[in-house]
């Protein structure tokens, strides 16, 4: 079987994406692989097919048990066999697992790390024909990464321990260079092929608001689009909880998940929201990693999360079926101060030096100013994604908030000179909060202790209110007019640019939101007329094929696959295999009913 026929033959899919064939050849060629591919883009699919045509067997090692748990539902519907070993087993489930897989009965097997270190693991290793070693959500290796898991640093020990080394890919969705760097060397890889595709999701929409009532403008965003599965993440447990009951009040099929709750619960809840019995689900970070969910329509963000790595994560399991999506922040200036009390009040761990700490603190402090600036920027918020993460972009997308709202051109030329002034007569040393007191002529302790009313800019500019003062400071940074220094009270300096604003004749243009806010809505592409009413019906069958399985909907087949078999109405087995997501076994478990019901239509 040739590496195209095993995704067709099980996946349904006519194509690899970007990045997948490269990695995919290099793995079944015995090299090792290093893939950094975003949330959604498809890195399951690079293990997961060379596990299919390589002789012996695939240990694929992952951080958690949901995510093994799902992976495994949906490779074993797809027809591969696969087991996971991890701690939801009973021992006896465990002894019985590992007695299948000595027997070879699993092409793939999905292990927690701590698993690998264990005597019956270890021993079942040395004799069994392990082809290949995955090790998913890599940067996990890391302790610049984002979830830290020593348990990780033993994987290369386990791969060198095997009688024979067997191909090692590394996957992960986010990795700095620091974070790279310790996926190499930590993982201990051999002249590993290296795969980065691009981070762009183009079926995904972003936007930020600030609005001042978040419940209501997360009531609005949730009510206009009805029966559509989203998730809405919030930065503490207290706030999922209020946030929950809220939306629970008004009528709304929601859940909720986060570490405070049992167990018990967080499974049904979770449950709840992959079997579609409740359409929300608001969480706290803790849920997520691990969901493919494939028709998640929005993910809105209540709270301003830490930084762009966590945010571009969570909102990219938006969409994952390639349908048009939503990605939407709710901003605060809170949410900002919130994260700061986060980072300056951490404790860290305790194995670090002063210096390390010091280093990560700063690290932390840095990837915050870098979150508010994608909250704050009228750019095109896609390109600021990208740029964020080392790529290059356009800067127009036509389809995020910022290039599709018709924003007023303010001339800031005025302010920006007075700004200039204020920050250099005040000898460079204060942050945006007292230059923009001063500039608005406030009484405050700080303008008081420096001695701020002496300087000829104080109250300059008490035609503005701070915020809007501070919004200039923030198009001054933008610009580069202005930077700000590192540390815990970052403070405003002047750059080279500086000159320019105050000498220079061309005006300094700021983008800022008309009064007339017209309301962009971007609607995904909806089937219409005959097409809306058989794609519902198939969801119907659907529904009732995986309450039948015992699995999720989304499982049997995403929203793409039904969409997609509304609009072509294949009227044989042929033509349905045709359709992108239908495999096999699917075509084989399910076709028939689905068939059928196209043609009664
Ligand atoms: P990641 O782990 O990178 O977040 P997944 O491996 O879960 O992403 O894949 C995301 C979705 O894309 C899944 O539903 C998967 O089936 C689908 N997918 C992966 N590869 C392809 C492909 N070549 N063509 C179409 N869909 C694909
Ligand atoms: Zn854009």
């Amino acid at each position: 079987m040739t590496k195209e026929e095993a995704l067709r033959t099980y996946f349904g899919y006519d194509a690899f994406r970007g990045g997948q064939a490269a990695a995919i050849d290099a793995l079944l060629s015995g090299r090792d692989v290093v893939a950094v591919m975003p949330t959604g883009a498809g890195k399951s699919v690079c293990y997961q097919v060379p596990a299919l045509l390589l002789p012996g067997i695939t240990i694929v090692v992952s951080p958690l048990v949901s995510l093994m748990r799902d992976q495994v539902t949906a490779l074993v519907q797809m027809g591969v066999p696969a087991a996971y070993l991890n701690s939801s087993l009973t021992f006896r489930q465990y002894l019985l697992a590992l007695e299948r897989a000595r027997a070879g009965r699993y092409k793939i097997i999905y292990v927690a790390p701590e698993r690998l270190e264990t005597e019956g693991f270890r021993s079942f290793a040395e004799t069994a024909d392990i082809s290949l070693v995955a090790v998913d959500e890599a940067h996990c290796i890391s302790q610049w990464g984002q979830d830290f898991r020593p348990s990780y640093l033993n994987i290369s020990a386990f791969v060198n321990s095997l009688p024979k080394r067997p191909p090692v890919g590394a996957f992960t969705a986010t990795a700095t260079p620091d974070v790279r760097g310790d996926i190499l060397k930590l993982l201990e890889l051999k002249d590993p092929l290296s795969v980065t595709t691009g981070f762009d999701r183009e079926n995904l929409y972003f936007e930020v608001q600030q609005p001042s009532s978040k419940r209501a403008a997360l009531l609005e965003l949730v009510r206009s689009r009805p029966g559509k599965c989203g998730i809405v993440y919030c930065a503490t447990r207290r706030t999922v909880e209020e946030v929950c009951g809220f939306l629970q009040e008004e009528g709304i099929a929601a859940t909720r998940y986060h570490a405070g709750l049992e167990a018990e619960e967080r499974l049904k809840n979770q449950e709840d929201f992959l079997y579609d019995r409740a359409v929300v689900m608001v969480a706290t970070n803790a849920f997520g990693m691990g969901i493919d969910k494939s028709d998640v329509r929005y993910v809105i963000h209540y709270n301003m999360p830490k930084d762009m790595e966590s945010y571009y994560q969570e909102a990219g399991r938006a969409g994952r079926d390639d349908a048009p999506s939503s990605c939407i922040l709710l901003y605060s200036g809170q949410d900002v101060r919130t994260a700061q009390f986060l980072i300056e009040h951490s404790e860290p761990r305790e194995e670090l030096d002063a210096v390390t700490a010091a280093r990560l603190r700063e690290r932390d402090r840095e990837r915050l100013r870098q979150m508010e600036g994608y909250c704050r920027t009228r750019r095109c918020l896609r390109q600021y994604i990208l740029q964020y993460f080392g790529e290059f972009a356009p800067d127009y997308c036509g389809t995020c908030y910022n290039c599709l709202h018709n924003f007023e051109e303010v001339d800031i030329s005025r302010e920006a000179k007075l700004i200039v002034r204020c920050v250099s007569e005040s000898g460079q040393c204060f942050g945006a909060g007292v230059i923009a007191e001063t500039l608005c002529g406030a009484v405050t302790d700080k303008v008081r202790k420096y001695h701020m009313d002496r300087e000829s800019t104080y109250g300059a500019l008490r035609e503005l209110t701070q915020a809007e003062v501070r919004e200039r400071i923030h198009c001054l940074l933008e610009e580069g007019v202005l930077e700000a220094s590192s540390g815990p009270y970052p403070v405003l300096r002047l750059t080279e640019k500086a000159e320019d604003v105050v000498y220079g004749a061309a005006p300094l243009l700021m983008r800022t939101d008309r009064e007339d806010r017209p309301a962009v809505r971007l609607v995904p592409t909806e089937l219409k007329g005959e097409d809306a009413e058989l794609f519902r019906r198939l969801r119907v069958l659907r529904a009732k094929a995986a309450r039948f399985q015992g699995i999720p909907a989304y499982m049997v087949f995403s929203d793409k696959t039904l969409r997609e078999m509304a609009v072509r109405r294949p009227a044989t087995m042929a033509q349905l295999r045709a359709v992108s997501g239908v495999g096999s076994a699917k075509a084989e478990r399910y076709g028939r009913q689905f068939l059928e019901e196209i043609q009664s239509f």
